[in-house]
């Protein structure tokens, strides 16, 4: 109720603005997923329990040290690399899991900044992609949702998690893609099956702010999702943007399943 309350008057794009959102807290303070402590979604003491997701190459799915995906899994449309934050558990779980079924949209900006903070604290493992992601010629793209389903929700998680990204590097995230098939859920499918239940799912908008000299493609793109379980979804949009012309896809989930 708390969070149909705050996400109503806050919504994903925060109506009362940092004024509002400051009375809020005070009537209805933020709290801890985990264990119910006010002042921020992941405590300090919860966060303690989080796990760091190991980096893998995405096309293997074995372990890659920086999330590039290794020499030999070469692939005409795959992803350049993929980086996940902290494994799809516990507390992390838990916040995922509000923010996409119980509307708690405003946890996005802190999620966002905390997995940030854990990716700068962690040069060893994610200088390659934050170097790729600050790049100027890198843009912030996200997984589309299904209109009708969007409209239903009333927000794409991924939209939102892609524009906190974008608040970080200072740079817009763009639309590129969209879902123009109402696919059947994946949670029950198998990995061969999520990925035929994607097929021809997705095609590319391309409505980039012009540019001087017109409509420009991008050419390297950074796909935001929230989870990563099997990469299917991911696989599938790398694709579509591939055969369009962009020329590298890294991924990036704040989670991954163990
Ligand atoms: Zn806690
Ligand atoms: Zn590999």
């Amino acid at each position: 109720m708390l969070e149909k309350v705050r996400n109503g008057v806050l919504g994903t794009n925060g109506v009362l603005g940092r004024v509002g959102r400051g009375i809020l807290d005070v009537v209805f303070p933020v709290r801890c997923v985990g264990c119910g402590e006010e002042g921020h979604y992941i405590c300090r003491r919860c966060e303690g329990f989080t796990s760091e997701a190991a980096l893998i190459c995405p096309l293997c799915q074995q372990s890659s040290l920086t999330g590039e995906r290794h020499e030999n899994c070469r692939s005409l449309y795959g992803l350049e690399g993929l980086a996940s934050v902290w494994e799809y558990e516990g507390v992390v779980k838990s916040l995922l899991h509000n923010i996409k079924y119980n509307g708690m949209t405003h946890a996005i900006a802190e999620t966002v900044q905390s997995a940030y903070i854990s990716m700068a604290g962690d040069t060893m493992r994610f200088k390659t992609f934050l170097s790729y992601l600050f790049s100027k010629d890198t843009c912030i793209t996200y997984v589309p949702m299904f209109k009708r389903k969007e409209k239903f929700r009333g927000f794409n998680q991924a939209t939102v998690f892609a524009r906190e990204m974008g608040k970080v590097v200072k740079r817009e995230a763009v639309s590129l893609l969209e879902k123009i098939v109402d696919t059947k859920p994946q949670v029950d499918l198998t990995k061969e099956e999520r990925l035929q239940n994607l097929k021809g799912a997705f095609q590319v908008k391309f409505e980039i702010p012009a540019s001087p000299a017109g409509r420009r493609i991008p050419k390297n793109v950074v796909l935001v999702d929230d989870v990563w379980t099997t990469g299917a979804t991911m696989k599938e949009c790398c694709k579509v943007l591939k055969k369009s012309g962009i020329q590298q896809v890294w991924g990036f989930t704040v989670a991954r399943t163990p």
